[in-house]
């Protein structure tokens, strides 16, 4: 898929519009979610412009291993990583995906249920 740059994380990237920084490197930012589906709910945007996780190439390793590493990281900042949280990535249309700009959705602070959706 073609990675079409006006999409609304690609803003937040630019600092077009504003979102609750959790951290921010020379790879990724993370931020909270608008629409939390748990008590904490923040989104891995990667600043590299890859639309679907079924887009990542060979370059992409370092930058989607990076991802979840800053995942954990931000779980034991916010004090929720020894209970549990979850790591999930939407690709394509059928996963409900729709922000077009791959990001690790990192869901804690309730219990969650398997299988998801
Ligand atoms: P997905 O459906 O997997 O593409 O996830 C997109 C996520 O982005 C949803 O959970 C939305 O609530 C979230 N979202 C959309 N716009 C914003 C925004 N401006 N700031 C933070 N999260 C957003």
């Amino acid at each position: 898929m073609i990675y079409d740059d006006s999409n609304v994380f690609a803003r937040i990237l630019r600092k077009e519009i504003p979102a609750q920084l959790l951290h921010e490197d020379h790879l990724c930012i993370a931020f909270r979610d608008l629409a939390p589906q748990a008590p904490v709910h923040f989104l891995v945007v990667p600043k590299r412009p890859i639309a679907r996780l079924a887009d990542a190439t060979d370059e992409d390793k370092a930058t989607l291993g990076h991802l979840l590493v800053i995942a954990g990281k931000v779980c034991r900042d916010l004090g929720v990583a020894h209970d549990g949280f979850r790591t999930v990535i939407n690709s394509g249309v059928r996963a409900g995906q729709s922000v077009f700009h791959l990001h690790v959705h990192v869901l804690a602070g309730r219990d969650l249920r398997w299988p998801p959706g």
